[in-house]
This record gives C-alpha cells, structure tokens and sequence, in this order.
C-alpha cells in the first residue's frame, strides 16, 4: 500500500533538457526498491498525476530526473527549490537481483531508473548507456561510482562509441548472468533478442501512458505472455518491470 506525500524540494538543477529533483521523502527512501516510480502531481491545472521513475535514493531524499515532454513535465520543471510537490508512492514492481553479474542497458531517459539499481547491484554491475548525442549524456559519472565499467554509446558517435547500446551488448555479453533494461520500446526488444540469443535473463522496464497508476483505471493495460497465456495487465501494478520473455513473446 503506498501512501500520498507532501516532499520539499530540497534541491533543483537543470541541465541540457533534464530536471534534476532531490525530494525529502523518508518514508519512500526507506520503502523503495530500484525499478519502482512515483506518480507526482505536476500542478498547474494538470489533473492526472504524470509516472517519473525513482533514480536515486540519497539518505532520507529520492532524485529523480525527468524531461519535458508536455504539459504535465513542463509545470512540474517549472517547481521552485523550498516548493514541495504531491507524491504518491513508490509504486510499482521494481526489478528483482536473482543475478550476480548484473548488466544495465539504458536508452535515453531510460538510463534514470537504471541509476538506484547500479547502486544496489554494485561493482558487480556494468552498464551501457545509450544516447543521440554528447550534449543528451547524463549520470554517467554517478554510474561510474557504483558500476565496474560503463559504456557510452551514441547515435552520432559525438561521444562514446557510434552506434547502438546492442552493438556493445553482443560483445560483452558473456560475462552476465542478468540484464535489465530501460528505453524505447525497439531497443528493449533488440536487448531482449540478444539475451535470448545467448540464454540470459533479462528484466525490461516498460513505459506506458498511466491514469491512477495503482492498477484500478486500466488505461495501461499490455499484453503479455504469463503461465503460457495471453494476459492484459496493467503496467502500473504488475509492471513497470517485466521479465522480457513475457512482453516480447
Ligand atoms: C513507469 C514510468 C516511469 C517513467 N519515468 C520517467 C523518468 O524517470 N523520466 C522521464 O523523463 N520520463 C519518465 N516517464 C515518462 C513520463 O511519465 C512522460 O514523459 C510524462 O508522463 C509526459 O507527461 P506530459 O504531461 O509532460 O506530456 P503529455 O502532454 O501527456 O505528452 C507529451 C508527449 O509524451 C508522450 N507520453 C506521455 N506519457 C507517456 C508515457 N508514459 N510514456 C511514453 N510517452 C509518453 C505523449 O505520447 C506525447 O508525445 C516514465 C513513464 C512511466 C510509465
């Protein structure tokens, strides 16, 4: 059961079109686990709550980091250090460590949930980060802190090797005996193949239009292979994080 909270905002920064937000929430820093999210009322009229992924648990505060896509992440970038916003939280199955050596895969914003699970995964971990271009490159010194190696890729080749975060994938694939993944719905699938390809496990964290974000409005409903059936269900509750045979079946 997760609860509503009133968090300050303990501190704001903003960098190529990232918001970076450490909120005071001790009961969701105590409770959370990596992969979970929050769903945050933006304000400003916007009357849905808008999903944003748990990055960082920090003591007492949770970061998370976010880009405006409309009007829901352009009122809730427009918060004010010393503001506080509603928070209901966390929410959501995070993923779930039953593997040693633990290979992060992040695409773009997808690279924010992956952070709080580099930090519990440690130095086993090793993660890839994909992005367009240098100026879109972002935590990956906080990655470095926790990871034993991280790889960048872009699709320019501005920074970090030119290409895709699979092409990497394929080479060092080996040495892992779990993959989690977070970004576009092609590249978590292309993640997938390779895992499947090379008998390992991999946990895909879905994104999905929400409503209530607690499983009762179904508007983020998918379907996905669970006991060898079809099933529709609800992103929000079951998910975000789904074992990727389930999902690409
Ligand atoms: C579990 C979960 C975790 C997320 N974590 C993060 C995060 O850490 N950082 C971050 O920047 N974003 C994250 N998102 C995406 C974020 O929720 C959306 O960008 C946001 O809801 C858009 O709201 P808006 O009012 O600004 O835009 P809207 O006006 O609602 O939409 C603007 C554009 O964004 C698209 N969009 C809206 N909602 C989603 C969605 N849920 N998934 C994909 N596209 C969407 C629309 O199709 C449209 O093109 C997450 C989404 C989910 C489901």
């Amino acid at each position: 059961m997760s609860d509503i909270f009133n968090c300050e905002i303990i501190k704001k920064s903003q960098c190529f079109e990232y918001t970076d937000l450490m909120i005071s929430a001790p009961e969701i820093a105590e409770k959370c686990r990596p992969g979970q999210f929050l769903h945050i009322d933006c304000g400003k009229g916007t009357t849905l709550r808008r999903p944003i992924s748990i990055c960082e648990v920090a003591g007492t505060c949770v970061r998370v980091v976010f880009q405006v896509k409309g009007k829901g992440t352009k009122a809730l970038s427009e918060c004010e250090e010393g503001g506080s916003i509603s928070v209901l939280g966390p929410l959501g199955n995070g993923f779930d460590f039953s593997g040693e050596r633990v290979l992060l895969i992040g695409g773009g914003l997808g690279v924010f949930p992956l952070l709080q699970a580099a930090k519990t995964a440690g130095k086993n971990s090793v993660a890839i980060l994909g992005f367009r271009s240098a100026d879109a490159v972002y935590l990956k010194e906080d990655f470095e802190k926790y990871c034993r190696e991280v790889y960048i890729s872009t699709d320019d080749g501005t920074a970090g090797e030119k290409g895709f975060v699979t092409d990497i994938q394929k080479r060092i694939i080996c040495g892992f005996d779990l993959v989690m993944t977070c970004g576009p719905d092609i590249m978590m699938k292309n993640v997938s193949a390779v895992c499947r390809d090379n008998d390992i496990n991999c946990q895909v964290s879905l994104e999905e239009r929400m409503g209530c974000g607690t499983g009762v409005c179904l508007c983020c409903t998918r379907t996905v292979m669970r006991g060898g059936e079809p099933d529709n269900l609800c992103v929000c509750k079951e998910g975000p994080v789904f074992d990727s045979r389930e999902v690409y079946f």
